[in-house]
């Protein structure tokens, strides 16, 4: 199985911008986080769940498509 780092990016809840902090920031849950594309605050807990659910998706597809590979 050949299974990439998973990149979790944080988007934008309102322009599906990426949302850049600077290197060493560090969000907490509770803080809002400024997009930079259309200035809204977005929730840090709401960010990072879609994150984590975008992540668990990418991993189930790479998953499958190893499968797939695997019975070629
Ligand atoms: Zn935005």
């Amino acid at each position: 199985m050949d299974i990439k780092p998973l990149k979790i990016e944080l988007q934008c809840l309102f322009c599906d911008s990426a949302l850049t902090g600077k290197d060493d920031a560090k969000f907490e849950s509770g803080d809002l986080i400024k997009c930079a594309e259309c200035g809204e605050e977005n929730d840090f807990d709401s960010v990072l769940e879609i994150a984590k659910q975008k992540g668990l998706l990418q991993m189930k597809e790479q998953v499958l498509e190893s499968i797939k590979k695997a019975f070629k």
